[in-house]
């Protein structure tokens, strides 16, 4: 498997499957999942409602994944994953591990080839930078999987810097 660096927009990543840090309600937020509801239109939203009402009823756990629809976006499906919100007194390292574990596994059932991956839990959750890149590439490099590319997509300068060092 390929490991590649972007600083950019995930929602302008042409891939197979875009991975969305949403949150447990699957009905939309701010940052990345903001970005991908307005670039992707309605229809994604339609679909986390609709798991809402069947599977998901009472939301996506911390550390799970699951599929819609990629709308409009040049990709053909959103992975939504919850990632942990930080914390000082706790160890949820694992949890944001499966993050990165499970958005795989979903990416294999899809037969999704490139998977492009924000750096989950680094904004509104707050999780330090350089932590939780570490935890990201161990958790993809581990990843025993048949998808090609994971792509990592980067919004800023610090936060490709903080891959980088990783990798
Ligand atoms: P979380 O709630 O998991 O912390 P956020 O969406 O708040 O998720 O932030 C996760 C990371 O994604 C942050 O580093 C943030 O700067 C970055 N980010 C925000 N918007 C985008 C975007 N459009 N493309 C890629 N990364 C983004």
């Amino acid at each position: 498997m390929d490991i590649t660096l972007v600083q950019g927009d995930i929602t302008e990543q042409q891939v197979d499957a875009v991975v969305n840090a949403a949150n447990s309600s699957l009905m939309g937020g701010g940052g990345v999942d903001g970005a991908i509801h307005r670039r992707g239109g309605p229809r994604i939203l339609e679909e986390c409602r609709a798991l809402r009402a069947s599977r998901y009823g009472r939301g996506l756990q911390t550390g799970q994944a699951v599929a819609t629809t990629a709308g409009l976006l040049p990709a053909r499906w959103v992975i939504h994953t919850v990632g942990p919100v930080h914390s000082e007194s706790e160890d949820r390292s694992g949890l944001l591990a499966s993050c990165y574990r499970e958005s795989l596994r979903v990416a294999e059932l899809l037969g999704a080839a490139t998977v492009a991956f924000p750096a989950i839990s680094t904004g509104i959750y707050r999780w330090p930078l350089d932590d939780a890149a570490r935890i990201a590439v161990q958790a993809v490099r581990e990843a025993d999987t048949s998808v090609a590319e994971v792509r990592f997509v980067l919004f800023d300068a610090g936060a490709y810097a903080a891959f980088e060092r990783q990798l």
